[in-house]
């Protein structure tokens, strides 16, 4: 039998999608399903669906948005070859899934802690795609809405990364972002707008004028005037995932690669066992790093709340793809999916996914989220997890020289000025 509510929806879709979208009620979710050919109609049909139901009194609950993109090719969960059952019985207090930025900086963060955490990361080696295959980019959080997860856990994240590749040994460089302008009629309005950084939070935000912007940067030779980000930098991802892989490790984490989470076994409310390509575990709390496959890992849990559209949508849409293709997704857009959620269905199990874009500067705010998160659910499953107090924040591992035979760069030296205040 058909709610009011599914069917008010329903109505409303058959009037505006031609019967190509229908929305289905389970519970406190509602799943918007479907096709449709772009992928800005899917971000559309979401938006519209979520007022229709935010005045028809649905508040509490989630819509789970599964529009796919008409001609898109899904891609497999690439599944790993090898079959063992070298992890088989094991009972980790914590079980991580996904080796991307998210995992790696949530298993150093939960390391801190006297746990046995084990990681899985499904490819051979951590994070071959997204939080690899990326742009290096450490956002200042300037072009995300205010108040959105995106943007508390971009300026967060933003903030930590200095003390992080700091205490990691990552290179990491502030160098400051701007947006240039050619037009000098603009420059008061540059002066104006420095207020609405300000309330957005954005630290030291400054007009840099031709002058001092050839001076800085001789080839933005167009440029008339700029806007100056000075708290954006770059990293390289790679670095910092294994740094803070290998400092989890050196604190007591284990990670296990070619290790993929196939699925769950229930029992009230609660994930008693999971099965890999590498024998079963029994873990304590469960938690859901993988990316954009966490969709797929929250259905399996039966806790799908939230949606990852770049799944369904991926590296297809021309329109968009003036902008880099890579790995097979287009790049995502800003302010995208960050959640660091307890399951709303499944007691034990924690969401961080920071599949969005910009989810590499999201990743140690989420981590430390989701950290905190994990252990309040051990807690509420009786186990008070102590401190490590043998933890240390400094990675042991040298660094690996970029080049064989050549030293490891110095760290970076960043002006004083350029740093956001603590
Ligand atoms: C082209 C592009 C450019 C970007 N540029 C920037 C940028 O400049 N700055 C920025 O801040 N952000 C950027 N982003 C966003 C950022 O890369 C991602 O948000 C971030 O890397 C997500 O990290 P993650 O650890 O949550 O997910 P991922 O890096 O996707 O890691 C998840 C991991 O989980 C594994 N996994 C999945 N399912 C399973 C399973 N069942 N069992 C075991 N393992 C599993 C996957 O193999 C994967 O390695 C960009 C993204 C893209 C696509």
């Amino acid at each position: 039998m058909r709610s009011d509510l599914e069917q008010a929806l329903n109505k409303k879709l058959e009037t505006l999608y031609k019967g190509k979208l229908h929305a289905r009620r389970d519970g406190d979710r509602v799943f918007l399903e479907g096709s449709l050919r772009r992928r800005k109609g899917i971000v559309t049909a979401e938006k519209r669906a979520r007022r229709i139901l935010r005045r028809a009194g649905f508040r509490q609950g989630a819509l789970v948005n599964k529009i796919e993109l008409e001609g898109a090719v899904i891609p497999a969960l690439g599944l790993p070859e090898i079959r063992d059952r070298s992890l088989e019985g094991r009972k980790p207090d914590v079980l991580i899934i996904g080796g991307g930025i998210t995992g790696a900086a949530l298993a150093r963060e939960l390391s801190r802690y006297r746990l046995d955490i084990l990681l899985i990361e499904k490819e051979h080696r951590l994070a071959p795609r997204d939080s690899c295959g990326q742009q290096s980019l450490v956002h200042s959080g300037a072009d995300l809405k205010k108040g959105s997860p995106g943007h508390r856990y971009t300026l967060r994240g933003n903030v930590m990364f200095g003390s992080i590749t700091g205490e990691l040994g990552v290179a990491f460089k502030r160098s400051g972002q701007y947006f240039c302008f050619s037009n000098p009629l603009l420059v008061p309005l540059l002066y104006l707008s420095l207020g609405y950084w300000k309330w957005l939070r954005v630290r030291g935000v400054r007009v840099i004028l031709k002058r001092e912007l050839r001076r800085r940067e001789p080839r933005l030779g167009g440029a008339r005037a700029a806007l100056f980000f000075p708290s954006a930098g770059l990293v390289c991802p790679r670095d910092l995932i294994s740094a803070c892989a290998e400092n989890a490790q050196e604190n007591g984490a284990r990670i296990s690669l070619n290790t993929a989470a196939l699925g769950f076994t229930l029992r009230e409310g609660r994930i008693v066992r999971v099965e890999t390509n590498r024998g079963a575990l029994y873990p304590r709390a469960v938690v859901n790093a993988a990316g954009i496959f966490a969709g797929d890992v929250a259905a399996l849990a039966g806790d799908e709340f939230y949606s990852i559209p770049e799944r369904r949508a991926p590296g297809q849409d021309v329109r968009e793809s003036s902008r880099r293709i890579l790995n097979g997704l287009s790049r995502p857009r800003c302010g995208g999916n960050f959640v660091a959620e307890r399951g709303r269905r499944t007691l034990n199990l924690i969401h961080a996914a920071g599949a969005g874009y910009p989810g590499l500067t999201a990743a140690p705010a989420i981590a430390e989220d989701a950290a905190r998160l994990t252990l309040e659910v051990l807690e509420e499953l009786g186990l008070e997890p102590r401190k490590n107090s043998a933890f240390n924040p400094l990675r042991r591992a040298k660094q690996r020289p970029r080049t064989p035979g050549t030293p490891a760069p110095p760290a970076l030296k960043v002006p004083a000025e350029e740093l956001p205040p603590a």
